[in-house]
């Protein structure tokens, strides 16, 4: 049997017309958006006031959603991680952050990741394919099913480099920030890429002002060659999209620095990073590394010195903050999420 397309990701046109093939009008259209992207209606007969004449058109050759969860890893600090089934058998997975009264979703953009970055699980076993837009943001409807509380903020950080996958990044963000959408806020909204001068540009293209994270982990090529094997780009051209980002958008961009003890945390990386970035108002954010168990040569540097390199960048007048660990005892944090190998 074929498989049926799901609607989640279609475009307001397209909805459109799929609801007019199956005898429906372009109101209902919209009242079906409203129940799938509001309501979060995972099967049509959630859509409880359109016609069941209609509902079942639709059902015949299509799905509301194309995925499913099939397990979620509670940590100790509130963190959950979902496990996510793609229609195809692939894996994924989509972490909830409560912090407060912020709750951040992070979110994965490709099936693996193809860029390999020595400290990250996400890129062992390289890229599969791409997500599409409708998987991006069923991970938010997933994720919102299981809240009491609002879904406040979102991250692009999950498994992925996303400005590899544009196609499906930049209509999936439009419908998580549209009104009619998810309703998610720009602002709240950030993009975290291991530096592709060109697509940092298309992003800045588009018509919203999303925040931009920009993982750097060594402001020297040669070291970050080493880290960051297939991204290619020079620092210097990196950090001038990062600026050109910052000037049209008016975001202020963060800088991420996974540190890894005694190979980017010594005191001239912290020089070398500081003056790449000098006169330009954006924030370095320090990741100290979290534990991956294929991962060897690579350790977490002590508190002391995180904290010692944080000073080094501010005596050099860098923005520093350094981010918390969470759910790691669920391999939930930053970098140790992953697809999984057999299928
Ligand atoms: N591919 C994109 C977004 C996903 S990775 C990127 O690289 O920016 C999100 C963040 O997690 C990046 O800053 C990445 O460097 C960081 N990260 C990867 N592996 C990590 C690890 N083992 N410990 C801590 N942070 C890690
Ligand atoms: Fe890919 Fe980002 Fe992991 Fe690097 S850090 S392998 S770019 S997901």
């Amino acid at each position: 049997m074929s498989r049926k397309d799901a609607l989640v990701g279609l475009t307001d046109e397209d909805l459109t017309s799929t609801v007019a093939a199956a005898g429906g009008k372009p109101f209902q259209a919209r009242q079906l958006a409203h129940w799938i992207y509001k309501h979060g209606a995972a099967e049509f007969d959630d859509c409880r006031n359109l016609p069941n004449r209609l509902l079942a058109a639709l059902g015949e050759r299509h799905t509301v959603r194309s995925s499913h969860v099939t397990h979620v890893d509670a940590s100790d600090d509130g963190t959950r991680k979902l496990l996510i089934e793609l229609a195809d058998g692939e894996t994924i997975e989509t972490v909830i952050i409560p912090d407060g009264t912020r709750t951040t979703l992070c979110v994965s953009t490709q099936v693996g990741c193809p860029v390999g970055c020595v400290f990250c699980a996400s890129g062992l076993l390289g890229v599969r394919r791409n997500l599409t837009a409708g998987e991006i943001i069923e991970q938010v409807l997933h994720a919102r099913d299981r809240l009491d509380e609002p879904l406040t903020n979102l991250v692009v950080m999950g498994i992925g480099e996303p400005l590899l996958n544009l196609a499906s990044l930049v209509p999936a963000l439009a419908r998580i920030h549209d009104r009619d959408g998810v309703d998610m806020g720009a602002r709240r909204i950030t993009v975290s890429t291991s530096g592709y001068p060109e697509r940092m540009r298309e992003l800045a293209k588009t018509e919203h002002a999303y925040n931009l994270a920009v993982s750097l982990h060594a402001a020297d090529d040669d070291l970050r060659a080493q880290l960051v094997p297939n991204a290619k780009a020079l620092v210097a051209d990196i950090v001038a999209a990062a600026r050109e980002y910052f000037e049209q958008k008016g975001r202020e961009v963060t800088f991420e620095v996974v540190l890894l003890d005694g190979v980017n945390d010594r005191e001239r990386d912290a020089d070398v990073l500081a003056r790449s970035i000098q006169g330009f108002p954006s924030t370095v954010n320090l990741i100290p590394w979290n534990p991956v168990d294929e991962i060897e040569g690579c350790e977490r540097p002590l508190p002391e010195s995180v904290d010692r390199f944080a000073e080094e960048l501010r005596r050099r007048g860098a923005n520093v903050t350094v981010r918390r660990q969470r759910g790691a005892d669920r391999s939930a944090a930053c970098g140790q999420l992953r697809i999984l190998a057999e299928r």
